[in-house]
């Protein structure tokens, strides 16, 4: 396994900056100015993990991050963006991003981050490589192989995002039970420290439109008002 991580970014000084943090993190780290040198060095280098600006030259952000997930790429993406791009951070969060951070930041919690999101990576590959039977959680028409990062629905494989069924995995683990917001960004996104809970609402809307018969009316994926979310237990379906 490499150990690179991709930083696309057109501001030569937070090139720099990041380059000099991650390395000292002990990570190796490749460069690319531009959106189209950033997903021809993502498909060609493929990186633990890629650190993705927004706003880019050639191709911006989004596009690269739609791309990659449309090739089927599911390297692990933080996107950095400016204070004022509400609109695209979201857009960006569904269309496959892991993370975002939003500048200026502190280069120390960049590599936190990564880390963190790589700790989630490795643990899956780990669990690939097990081969004893994986146990499975059944709810309604959703089974779920949490260590096999598998999920059907009515036996349809679901196409999920890393994000999304760490997300779902851990609502099943815990089925019936309310979960807060915070409780699952420190779950699922192994933040050590407070985050942005919008991460949450959004992973948990694309999740409803691939699990739910009406994602407007969910019956799986429950929002407790004032709390959190929960994912209703079996018995809701006997
Ligand atoms: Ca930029």
């Amino acid at each position: 396994m490499n150990n690179k991580v991709l930083v696309v970014e057109d501001e030569q000084s937070i090139i720099t900056l990041l380059q000099y943090n991650l390395q000292q993190a002990g990570f190796e780290v490749i460069t690319a100015m531009d959106g189209e040198e950033g997903l021809g060095k993502a498909l060609a280098e493929r990186p633990q993990m890629i650190v993705l600006d927004l706003m880019l030259p050639k191709m911006d952000g989004i596009e690269v991050c739609k791309q990659l997930r449309q090739n089927k790429v599911d390297i692990p993406i933080l996107m950095l963006t400016a204070k004022d791009d509400e609109f695209d951070k979201v857009l960006g969060l569904e269309l496959g991003a892991d993370d975002y951070m939003t500048k200026p930041f502190s280069p120390r919690e960049v590599v936190a981050r990564v880390k963190a999101i790589l700790r989630r990576t490795s643990k899956k590959e780990a669990n690939l490589e097990d081969t004893t039977v994986a146990q499975q959680i059944v709810i309604g028409p959703l089974r779920i192989l949490p260590e096999n990062y598998e999920a059907y629905f009515n036996e349809e494989v679901l196409d999920l995002t890393p994000k999304e069924f760490e997300l779902l995995g851990y609502l099943a683990k815990n089925k019936g039970r309310v979960l807060t917001r915070d409780q699952l960004l420190s779950a699922v996104w192994n933040y050590d420290f407070a985050g942005d809970t919008r991460i949450v609402d959004v992973h948990i809307s694309h999740l409803r439109e691939k699990v739910e018969k009406d994602s407007k009316k969910p019956t799986i994926i429950k929002t407790v008002r004032g709390l959190g979310y929960k994912l209703e237990g079996p018995k809701h379906y006997e």
